[in-house]
């Protein structure tokens, strides 16, 4: 599959640019089995990588020459100059691979131009992270290019970077990381302090079980606005108890925590999703590792009930699939991402995947929502050089 796709973008690159690529990568969207806000509080996540993936046929240029195209995007090849890049200049999509580039220069690296053509089979704006597959594709391949010698956790920092200081969105460190260091058949549980990653064999359908993606379609508006105010609440929240980040308040020391924070009820509520959140993320990890897969599911909806009740970040649309879903006989569920839309993730039994699939259809139907895409998410490699 890989090979029919990257010879079809190649083919592209050349019709567009002349001459064909030096090479083709991908990198992967991804999807997060647990550790949802943790990633801004040092704590614990814990992605796995989609077999959706975003491919970039790339070529170095010596002239200071930034060419990028995309198949998915009305609006040709964008011209743009290495040494012009600067941050939040940029409200288009090329800010998030021009973003790369600007990144790997400042960080001393001498980029001195690409021609790009990419295209996409993440899902963009649905919470699985189209927007770092982009920037990890791109850091790749002018990696290889360039000979950098940059390992994935390096080029994860950097894309981090792009999208932070270059793009403007303030997100935490999972997504580049999962793009760039997911292995197939394992989640990554990652310790987003020291990006320290220890793979995690995560193969459902060797047991009998499936995790479906459902994307609701929906983006709340107020998004970028409400993850702002959740982090810096989380930061306040650190900065009252004394601590580096909020990763430092120990589940056992939490309900003194809590007491310490007094009538802050919001800040109150913000840590006890962090911290118990950290928590479930160990658990998880325990679980899987002990052979008990299925016991997953409830850790799931705890964390459901956190992202909803104390973090306030779901919607109807999530909290209608989570509980369609538990109803119709799914072990566990819970939203993925950001939240305020986005997607949700379902573990079920093989056997309950039509019945729980079409209880969700109904259930949005009868609601007036939009119809979800649901799909299943087998864990899928990171990303790669294809050719
Ligand atoms: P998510 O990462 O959850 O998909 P974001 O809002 O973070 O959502 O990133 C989506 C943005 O990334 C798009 O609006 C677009 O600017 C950019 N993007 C993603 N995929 C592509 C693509 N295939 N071509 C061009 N731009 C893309
Ligand atoms: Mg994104």
């Amino acid at each position: 599959m890989s090979e029919a796709v990257a010879g079809a973008v190649a083919e592209r690159f050349e019709e567009l640019y002349g001459a064909g690529p030096e090479g083709v990568w991908a990198a992967p969207g991804r999807v997060n089995l647990i550790g949802e806000h943790t990633d801004y509080n040092d704590g614990f996540v814990m992605p796995f990588a989609l077999p959706h993936i975003t491919v970039a046929a790339v070529s170095r240029r010596e002239d200071g020459v930034l060419r990028l195209h995309s198949a998915d995007i009305d609006g040709g090849v964008v011209e743009l100059r290495v040494d012009d890049l600067a941050p939040e200049t940029d409200r288009n999509w090329t800010a998030y691979p021009a973003g790369v580039v600007w990144a790997l220069r400042e960080a001393g690296h001498a980029v001195t131009g690409a021609d790009v053509h990419l295209t996409s089979t993440v899902p963009s704006g649905a919470g699985l992270s189209s927007s770092a597959a982009l920037e990890v594709v791109v850091a790749l391949a002018l990696n290889d290019l360039y000979e950098l010698g940059l390992k994935g956790w390096q080029l994860a920092r950097l894309c981090q970077r792009a999208e932070n200081v270059y793009v403007g969105a303030p997100t935490g460190i999972m997504d580049q990381t999962a793009s760039a260091c997911c292995e197939a058949g394992h989640a990554l549980f990652l310790d987003t302090r020291d990006l320290s990653q220890k793979q995690i064999p995560f193969d459902l359908a060797a047991e009998g079980m499936r995790l479906l993606v459902v994307d609701t379609q929906v983006k709340h508006a107020h998004s970028d606005g409400e993850y702002g105010k959740r982090r810096a609440g989380c930061e306040k929240g650190a900065a009252l108890l004394g601590v580096d980040a909020l990763r430092d308040v120990p589940y056992d020391g939490l309900d003194a925590a809590l007491d310490r924070l007094g009538d802050e009820e919001e800040v109150r509520r913000l840590v006890r999703h962090v911290v118990t959140e950290d928590e479930r993320v160990e658990r998880v990890v325990s679980l899987l590792e002990s052979g008990d897969t299925r016991a997953i599911g409830p850790v799931l909806v705890e964390g459901h009930a956190s992202l909803r009740d104390d973090f306030r970040i779901s919607c109807p649309e999530l909290d209608l699939v989570v509980d369609t879903a538990l109803g119709a006989g799914a072990l566990g569920a819970r939203m993925t991402g950001g939240g305020f839309g986005g997607s949700a993730i379902v573990l079920a039994e093989a056997a309950d995947v039509d019945t729980i699939t079409k209880a969700v259809q109904e259930a949005f139907a009868a609601a007036d929502f939009t119809a979800p895409r649901v799909f299943e998410a087998v864990p899928a490699a990171g990303a790669r050089r294809l050719s």
